[in-house]
């Protein structure tokens, strides 16, 4: 059975201070006492609070922390980069890949995707894949084309073992950050879509076992109408999750579903 998850990404947010109150108000919040094994809740802090954050959450069973990016080699000669290794190794356990902003501002391309899903994988990495497509796409009404391909191109090359270990996120770009949420309705259609591709490619046992999350603008309000439905199994959430509250109210409306 999938699981239902809801993965905060803090992005370039938080000092040191205000990142470990933020763990500390999720850790004492409802969300531990209301989530079970059907459950993560993923959190995405920048690389320089991840160790903490490992360290503070160990004993929470179903939270899991996430980086938003990892290199696509396993080591050596890159400054300033961070390698899948290096993160299983203080005890991240998720990592981000394909985050629109990513491949908007630092031009990361579906090959160079395909490679840092490999690397998180073979350093037992779960990746939570993005997908999604900008406006002038969903107003050409071709973003179904558009998304097979981004997948086709990244998380269909991989054998049905690993792509079981994949979590995939749909994220319209024009939803992000915008406060325009898509509607249930065009999120739903989506969804089912992408699941049939997964159906098609790799059989229903796994389709009907990936858990395919929403993300765009969902916050405190929208997010249990998003998540009753068939096919999203929760949220990928930034500017709300910046919020203890408003991501407690997030995590526990998908613990209703
Ligand atoms: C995101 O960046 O993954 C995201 C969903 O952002 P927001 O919730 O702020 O739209």
């Amino acid at each position: 059975m999938r699981k239902n998850i809801v993965a905060a990404n803090w992005k370039m947010n938080k000092n040191h201070p205000e990142a470990i109150e933020l763990i500390q108000s999720i850790l004492f919040s409802q969300i531990p006492k209301k989530t079970s094994t059907f459950h993560q809740v993923i959190i995405a802090t920048p690389y320089l609070y991840l160790r903490e954050a490992v360290l503070l959450s160990q004993d929470f069973p179903h939270l899991y922390i996430a980086a938003q990016n990892c290199h696509h080699q396993s080591m050596g000669a890159y400054t300033g980069e961070i390698a899948a290794q290096q993160l299983e190794s203080i005890g991240v356990t998720h990592v981000i890949i394909g985050h629109s902003e990513r491949r908007a501002y630092f031009n990361e391309i579906d090959e160079v995707l395909l490679q840092k899903i490999k690397q998180a994988l073979q350093h037992h990495l779960i990746p939570l894949f993005c997908c999604g497509e900008p406006l002038e796409i969903r107003e050409a009404n071709t973003h179904l084309e558009y998304i097979q391909t981004q997948l086709a191109n990244t998380v269909f090359q991989l054998n049905p073992k690993d792509f079981s270990n994949i979590i995939i996120a749909y994220e319209p770009i024009w939803a992000i950050g915008t406060g325009q949420t898509a509607t249930v309705a065009q999120a739903q259609e989506v969804h089912a879509f992408i699941r049939k591709l997964i159906t098609d490619k790799f059989g229903t046992d796994i389709a009907e076992n990936t858990s395919i999350l929403y993300g765009g603008s969902c916050n405190a309000q929208n997010a249990s109408s998003l998540f009753a439905q068939k096919d999203i199994d929760g949220g990928l959430i930034g500017g709300a999750s910046l919020i203890a509250k408003d991501f407690e109210t997030i995590v526990l409306s998908n613990t209703t579903q």
